[in-house]
C-alpha cells in the first residue's frame, strides 16, 4: 500500500496535510466501530486519461449505508462526489485508491450518539493490485472461513460500515495464518456469502452464479459490472443461495471487487478448481473489464468520470 504522506486529505470541507487530517482518540469512531466508507478506483485510462471508475454508484452506496445507520452525511451527494475529484486534482495523480470515509467524532462516548458530529474525509493513495500482481492472471489460493458473515438480524451486510470489517478482519486474518490469500465466509444457514473485501462468482456448467444480498454480502459494485459483462456475453446469470460444496466442484471461480478488480480462484481449501488455473469465463470478462481502462472499449455505461478535463 502506497501511502504518500506529502498528499493532500480532503477533511469536512477543507484540503489539509495528510499528517493534520486526525482524530481525537474519544471520537465514537474508535471505540464504536461507527464509520461507513468506500472504495474507489481511479485509473489512468487509454480513452480519457485520468478517470474514476463509477463514482456515481460509490457516493450512492455511501449515502445508503449512512442512511442504515441514522448518519445524517453533513455535505450533499454533489459535495462528496467532487470531493473525490478534486482530492485526485490537488494531489495529481494519475492512478490511485479513493478512500471516502464518513465517522462519528468526538462529543459523547455513550453508545447513544447524540451529541458527536459527523465527520468525513476523503484521502487517496496508490493501491496496486490489491492480492498481488500474479493474482490476476494466476489466480489465488484460498479457504472456506470458520467465521460467518453477519446474520441479518445483526448487522447490515448492505452497510459498508466500519465496524462490519470486524468480521472480515476474522475471515482475512484466518485465511493469512493459513497461508491462504483470502477466506470466503458463508452466511449463518451455511451458504456461500463472500470474501472479506470482495464478492464472490462461481462458474458451473456455463452459468454464471453469485449469492443473492440476502447470503449476507455487501451489494458490490463490481459484481454489478459483471452482470453487466456477462449480459454483452449472452452469459447467463444465477443469483441464489450456492452450497459449500458448489465451491470445490466448480469450473471456475472468482472475486470481484474494487481492490480485487476480478481475480481467479485456482484453489479452495487445497482442492483444485477446474484446471487449477484461471478459466475461460472469467478472463474474457476480466478482458473486458480491463480492456475498459485500456481503452479498447468504449464506455457505454458511463462508468468512467474523467478528472482532467
Ligand atoms: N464485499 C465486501 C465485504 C467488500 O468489502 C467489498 C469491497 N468494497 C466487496 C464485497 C466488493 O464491493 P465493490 O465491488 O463495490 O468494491
Amino acid at each position: 500500500m502506497g501511502f504518500n504522506e506529502s498528499s493532500k486529505i480532503w477533511y469536512d470541507g477543507e484540503m489539509v496535510d495528510w499528517k493534520d487530517a486526525t482524530v481525537h482518540v474519544n471520537a465514537h469512531v474508535i471505540h464504536y466501530g461507527s464509520s461507513v466508507f468506500e472504495g474507489i478506483r481511479c485509473y489512468n485510462t487509454g480513452s480519457v486519461g485520468t478517470a474514476i471508475f463509477r463514482l456515481d454508484k460509490h457516493i450512492k452506496r455511501l449515502f445508503n449505508s449512512a442512511k442504515i445507520y441514522r448518519i445524517d452525511i453533513p455535505f450533499t451527494y454533489d459535495e462528496i462526489y467532487q470531493g473525490c475529484i478534486d482530492v485526485i486534482k490537488m494531489n495529481k495523480f494519475k492512478e490511485a485508491y479513493i478512500r471516502p470515509v464518513v465517522f462519528r467524532g468526538y462529543g459523547n462516548l455513550g453508545v447513544l450518539p447524540k451529541g458527536c458530529p459527523i465527520n468525513v474525509a476523503i484521502s487517496a493513495w496508490d493501491w496496486g493490485k490489491y492480492l498481488g500482481d500474479e493474482a490476476i492472471t494466476e489466480g489465488v489460493d484460498v479457504c472456506v472461513s470458520s467465521w460467518s458473515r453477519l446474520p441479518a438480524n445483526t448487522m447490515p451486510s448492505m452497510a459498508k460500515a466500519g465496524g462490519n470489517y470486524m468480521n472480515g478482519q476474522l475471515i482475512r486474518m484466518e485465511a493469512d495464518v493459513n497461508g491462504y490469500s483470502e477466506g470466503i465466509a458463508l452466511n449463518q444457514e451455511g451458504y456461500v456469502s463472500e470474501g472479506s473485501g470482495a464478492n464472490v462468482f462461481i462458474v458451473y456448467g456455463g452459468i454464471l452464479y453469485t449469492p443473492p444480498l440476502a447470503a449476507s454480502i455487501l451489494p458490490g459494485i463490481t459484481r454489478d459490472c459483471v452482470f453487466d459483462l456477462a449480459e454483452e456475453f449472452g452469459i447467463e446469470v444465477q443469483k441464489q443461495m450456492l452450497p459449500r460444496s458448489l465451491l470445490y466442484v466448480a469450473d471456475e471461480v472468482f472475486f470481484s471487487g474494487t481492490a480485487v478488480e476480478i481475480t481467479p480462484v485456482r484453489s479452495i481449501d487445497k482442492i483444485q478448481i477446474g484446471e487449477g488455473k484461471r478459466g475461460p469465463m472469467t478472463q474474457k470478462l476480466q478482458e473486458r473489464f480491463f480492456g475498459l481502462f485500456k481503452g479498447e472499449y468504449e464506455d457505454r455505461y458511463n462508468w468512467l468520470t474523467q478528472v482532467y478535463t
